[in-house]
């Protein structure tokens, strides 16, 4: 398989600009079946076979290793059995024969090897050998999955990969170990969706809508992912890696001088300056907050928290992560989001049900205030973090006035409650997000109501462009820089400004550099943008 693609050049639209050289890892829903290919080279398949065995022996030390510590030795053995099952000369001349014979693919031999050695385990008299079926099954997926990346990955052993999926979900990425991740690829997606954010985020090179069969491509093999160029290169070739190299070398040039920007004011030539925020998604987020110099949070994405788990983070959960990041912070500003759960993000206890327009449907501040026990928990959580730092609360998909003296109405009980129970707490600054044109349209009367604005020109221009920010094929109908939102955005700045309120941008729109003189000259108060790009943002403010 892998000759076919050496040096093959497959193009998809840019999330993030990286460049990365690394060994790939596919993956692919639990639910796709193993598919039976046709290959030429017998050998060379038996090989991936070797090769999965020896990851697993190893996965299955460290889960042995870890399984001691947490549950003791007796536990722990299944995971001794599994390894000298692997090293099992009948099981593994079953699948080089099936290889051989039928000159197929290593993920289908395995499989069916795997199922012809649970059948004949399970009709067995003795009881011991009739419950290892369950074990040959076990160390079957095991190797299927070390052989195609199918039905998720081992974090705890992965070597640093670039992930190529047909799609991944936000709750998918968020549990990923970020340190693990060289690049995404993936077949579909779009440049909104909150994968892609994510991936700013994180600074990973990142590709969508990238037209890569994926019965083609499998784990193991060798990538480029040039962000900037927006390729991805399969099993490239000497010269491809020599000039992936270079690129790497001058992009690293590129980011030490940025670096020099650290610690400098965010001020124009004529003295005029803003604020530079960073958003994160999660608690680890911060130290890339701090290792790019932002001033302070301008979004933290809350529903991150509540991702990628079985049920809902308790109030002490959500304390002691809200509390974390604003003892970290010290003195700067941690502007928190509640819950924007719904649409894209999707964790299942919540039961939200499927829904036709779900991007138009049941989420954000729509369920708080629908299901207030959920948002009192959260909001508990915040109210107390306040105490220990300098915290404001923002509240997402506002449309009226009404919903925010809703809110301020639980927000009171929420403070009734903590001052009768003697817990310590703080009512902090409270902002609204400005991300549907009703907010817009009324942000005279909001101004009047709310601490601060930010606005979040994703979904913004979603809503005023009637374009679903998910939908791939209507990429190139979205237009961030539409004359409707810019104009959208210059009378929510003089409709808060009337009012003696500051206004930042936390959508991605705030680090399009393109557009940084624009807004500083709009009157914006601060941009908050992925921890990756501040000092970009910074060097175009200073440069102006
Ligand atoms: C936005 O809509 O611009 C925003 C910042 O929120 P999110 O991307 O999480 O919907
Ligand atoms: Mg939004």
């Amino acid at each position: 398989m892998a000759e076919n693609f050496s040096g093959k050049k497959f193009s998809g639209k840019t999330v993030y600009n990286g460049i990365t050289m690394g060994k790939v890892m596919v993956l692919r829903g639990n639910q796709e079946q193993v598919r039976r290919t046709k290959i030429t080279d017998a050998e060379q398949e038996i090989e991936r076979v070797h090769g999965a065995v020896e990851n697993a022996q190893q996965q299955l030390g460290v889960l042995y290793d870890k399984a001691v510590k947490e549950v003791g030795e007796s536990s722990a053995a299944i995971f001794e059995v599994h390894q000298m099952m692997l090293e099992d000369d009948d099981y593994l001349d079953a699948i080089y024969h099936v290889i051989r014979t039928e000159m197929v693919n290593a993920e289908y031999a395995v499989a069916i090897t795997g199922d012809n050695f649970a059948d004949m385990f399970a009709g067995m008299d003795d009881e011991y050998m009739r419950a290892r079926a369950a074990d040959v099954k076990d160390i079957s997926t095991r190797l299927i999955r070390n052989l195609s990346g199918e039905g998720g990955v081992d974090f705890s052993t992965m070597e640093p990969s670039i992930i190529v999926a047909d799609d991944l979900s936000p709750s998918e990425t968020v549990q990923m170990d970020k340190k693990k991740i060289l690049a995404f690829v993936t077949v579909h997606g779009s440049t909104n969706s909150h994968t892609a954010i994510l991936a700013r985020m994180m600074s990973i090179p990142a590709l969508i809508g990238v037209p890569v069969d994926l019965n083609e491509v499998h784990t193991g093999m060798t990538a480029i992912v040039d962000g900037a160029a927006g390729e991805v290169i399969f099993e490239p070739t000497e010269f491809q890696c020599n000039e992936a190299e270079e690129k790497i070398r001058n992009e690293q040039e590129k980011l030490r001088l940025l670096q020099e920007l650290k610690g400098k004011k965010n001020e124009t030539g004529d003295g005029r300056s803003i604020d530079i925020y960073a958003n994160i998604g999660s608690v680890s987020d911060v130290g890339y907050v701090l290792e790019n110099d932002a001033g302070g949070i301008g979004l933290f994405r809350s529903e991150f928290l509540y991702l990628g788990r079985d049920d809902f983070p308790t109030e002490e959960e959500q304390f002691q992560a809200y509390k974390q990041v604003v003892q970290t912070m010290g003195k700067k500003k941690v502007v928190i989001r509640t819950l924007d759960i719904g649409a894209d993000k999707q964790a299942d206890y919540f039961e939200l049900g499927k829904e036709d327009n779900p991007a138009m449907g049941y989420r954000a501040i729509r369920i708080c205030l629908k299901q207030p026990d959920i948002f009192k928990t959260q909001l508990r959580a915040l109210l107390r973090a306040a105490a220990y730092g300098n915290l404001s609360i923002m509240y997402p998909m506002i449309i009226s006035a009404e919903e925010v003296k809703k809110i301020y109405a639980i927000v009171e009980e929420v403070e009734q409650e903590l001052k009768q129970d003697a817990i310590p707490y703080r009512i902090p600054e409270q902002g609204i997000m400005i991300e549907t044109p009703a907010a817009v349209m009324i942000s005279d009367e909001l101004a009047e109501l709310a601490d601060f604005f930010s606005i979040g020109t994703n979904d913004l221009t979603q809503y005023t462009l009637a374009i679903d920010r998910q939908n791939q094929r209507l990429e190139d109908f979205y237009n961030p820089h539409h004359k409707a939102i810019l104009r959208m955005i210059q009378m929510v700045v003089d409709n808060a400004h009337k009012c003696g309120k500051w206004v930042g941008i936390c959508g991605e729109l705030g680090a399009d550099t393109t557009l940084t003189e624009t807004f500083v000259n709009m009157g914006i108060d601060e941009l908050s943008v992925a921890p990756p790009m501040v000092l970009k943002v910074r060097e175009k403010v200073r440069a102006m």
